[in-house]
C-alpha cells in the first residue's frame, strides 16, 4: 500500500474519516476542499449540541435509514454507534446519552473533537489543500480552481466526499452533480430532509408568534405519532419534531396528495378529561381563560388552536376538547432545501459496488450524504456519514491492494 496516493474531496465527517482509514493503512492522502476551512457543517452542527450518534438498540437504529437500510447496513456494522463513541472516546471526547437517547460528546460542541481528530490526521501525515474547489474531470485527472488559478491532479485513486445539497453555504453546493451525470451515474434529484414545513399562518399569527415553541405535544402523520416539541416559525413549523414527519409530508406533497398532520395539544390528558374541565368552567369566563385555566394550554397553544379553527368559540366543549387532541394542520410544501439539515437524494446505489465505487468509474468513490440515503435526526446522519467515509476507505485500500 505505500507508495500509493489517493484525493479525497470534500473535508467533512465522511472524507476525514476515510482520510483517518487510508492514512492509517499507509496510503498517501491529500484532501482538497473548497471552503478556506474544512467540516463547516459538523462545526455548524456542533452549534445546538453535536448529536453524534443514538444509544438505542442496534436493530432498531438501522431501521432509522428505512428503505436504504440494507443499502447502508454492512458500512453501519462495521462503524456502530458503540465503534463512533469508543472513536470519539480515542480522541478524548467522553460522551453521554440524552434522555432522549440522543448521544453527544461531553463537550456538547464539535470543535474539540475536530481539533483532536484534525492533529491526528496531521500526525498521519494527511495533507489538506483547502481553498481547492473540484470543478470536474479533464481526461484522467482532477481539475481544482485554487487561488493560483486551475491546477490539475492525478491520483491512484479518488473518493468523492463532497455532502448534500441543504445549507450551501456551508460547503457542500451540490455542484457536482452534472459532471458525473455527464459520465452516465444516476443522481437522484436532491430534496429536502429533515425540513420545516409552509403553513398558511394569519398575519397576526406569524407576527405574534414567530420563534414560539410548543412543548409537550405530540404530532401524528403517515410516519406514526411522535411526542417532543415544535417551533412556530414566520413561514409555518420548524423543529426535531416536525422534522421526524419530514419524509412522509414532503413524499406525500410530492405525489400530490395534502397529507394530514395533527397535533395533540395536550398528551397528558384524555379528551374526556379535556372535556369534563371545559364544561365545568363558567362559561361567561373569556375563551382564553377557559382555554389556560381548564386546559392548562399556553397562549401559543391556544392561538394556534384559534388560528386553525375560527369557529373555535362556538364549538361545545367535547367538540374543542376533540381538536385539542387532534387538530389539523395545513402544510403546503417543504422549506427550501438550503434550510434543511440534510437532503434526500444523491448518487444512486444501483452505480457503486460493494466497495463504494462507482462501477463505471474504475478508481473513483463515493461516500457521505452525497449518496442516496435517508434518516432523522437523532445521530444517525453522522453515524452514516462517518461509516460511509470508513467503509469507502477500506474499499479503496482494497482496490489499490489488487494486482496490477
Ligand atoms: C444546522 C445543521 C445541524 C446538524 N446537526 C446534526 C446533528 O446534530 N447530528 C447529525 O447526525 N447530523 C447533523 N447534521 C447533518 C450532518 O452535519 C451532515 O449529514 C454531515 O455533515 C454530512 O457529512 P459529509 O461529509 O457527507 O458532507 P459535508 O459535511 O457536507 O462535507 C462535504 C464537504 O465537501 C466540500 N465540497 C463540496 N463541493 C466541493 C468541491 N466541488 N470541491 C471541494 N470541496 C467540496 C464542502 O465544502 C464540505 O466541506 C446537521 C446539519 C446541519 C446543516
Amino acid at each position: 500500500m505505500h507508495g500509493k496516493q489517493v484525493a479525497i474531496i470534500g473535508g467533512g465527517p465522511a472524507g476525514l474519516m476515510a482520510a483517518e482509514v487510508l492514512s492509517a493503512a499507509g496510503v498517501r492522502v491529500a484532501v482538497f476542499e473548497a471552503m478556506p476551512t474544512v467540516a463547516r457543517k459538523l462545526l455548524m452542527a456542533g452549534k445546538s449540541g453535536l448529536n453524534i450518534t443514538h444509544a438505542e438498540d442496534y436493530d432498531r437504529f438501522v431501521t432509522r435509514f428505512g428503505a436504504t437500510q440494507d443499502n447502508v447496513r454492512p458500512a453501519l456494522d462495521d462503524f456502530t454507534p458503540d465503534m463512533l463513541r469508543n472513536w470519539a472516546l480515542s480522541l478524548d471526547q467522553e460522551t453521554f446519552t440524552g434522555t432522549s437517547g440522543r448521544v453527544f460528546p461531553t463537550a456538547m460542541k464539535a470543535s474539540p473533537l475536530l481539533r483532536a481528530w484534525l492533529k491526528r490526521l496531521h500526525d498521519q501525515g494527511v495533507e489538506i489543500k483547502t481553498r481547492h474547489r473540484w470543478t470536474g474531470f479533464e481526461g484522467d485527472a482532477l481539475r481544482f480552481d485554487t487561488p493560483d488559478g486551475n491546477v490539475l491532479i492525478k491520483s491512484d485513486a479518488v473518493l468523492l466526499a463532497l455532502g448534500g445539497a441543504s445549507w450551501p453555504k456551508l460547503g457542500s453546493d451540490a455542484a457536482w452533480t452534472p459532471w458525473l451525470r455527464e459520465k452516465g451515474i444516476a443522481i437522484n434529484d436532491f430534496e429536502p430532509a429533515n425540513c420545516g414545513f409552509d403553513v398558511p399562518w394569519s398575519d397576526f399569527f406569524r407576527e405574534r408568534f414567530a420563534g414560539e415553541p410548543l412543548k409537550s405535544v405530540a404530532l401524528t402523520s403517515n410516519a406514526g405519532r411522535f411526542e417532543g416539541e415544535f417551533v412556530v416559525s414566520r413561514h409555518g413549523i420548524e423543529g426535531s419534531l416536525v422534522y421526524a414527519h419530514s419524509a412522509s409530508l414532503r413524499d406525500a406533497l410530492n405525489n400530490g396528495e395534502t397529507p394530514t398532520l395533527t397535533v395533540d395539544l395536550a398528551p397528558g390528558r384524555t379528551v374526556e378529561r379535556l372535556a369534563n374541565d371545559l364544561a365545568r368552567h363558567p362559561r361567561k369566563d373569556s375563551l382564553s381563560n377557559r382555554l389556560r385555566k381548564a386546559a392548562g394550554l399556553s397562549p401559543v397553544k391556544s392561538a394556534l388552536l384559534r388560528e386553525c379553527m375560527p369557529n373555535l368559540p362556538e364549538l361545545s366543549a367535547p367538540e374543542m376538547a376533540a381538536l385539542m387532541k387532534a387538530l389539523p394542520i395545513v402544510v403546503t410544501s417543504p422549506r427550501p432545501i438550503a434550510e434543511a439539515i440534510s437532503s434526500a437524494g444523491g448518487v444512486d446505489w444501483r452505480d457503486i459496488d460493494q466497495r463504494y465505487m462507482l462501477t463505471s468509474l474504475p478508481g473513483i468513490f463515493v461516500g457521505g450524504e452525497m449518496l442516496d440515503w435517508e434518516a432523522p435526526t437523532g445521530g444517525y446522519l453522522l453515524t452514516a456519514c462517518f461509516a460511509t467515509g470508513k467503509a469507502a476507505a477500506k474499499g479503496m485500500i482494497e482496490w489499490l491492494g489488487k494486482p496490477d
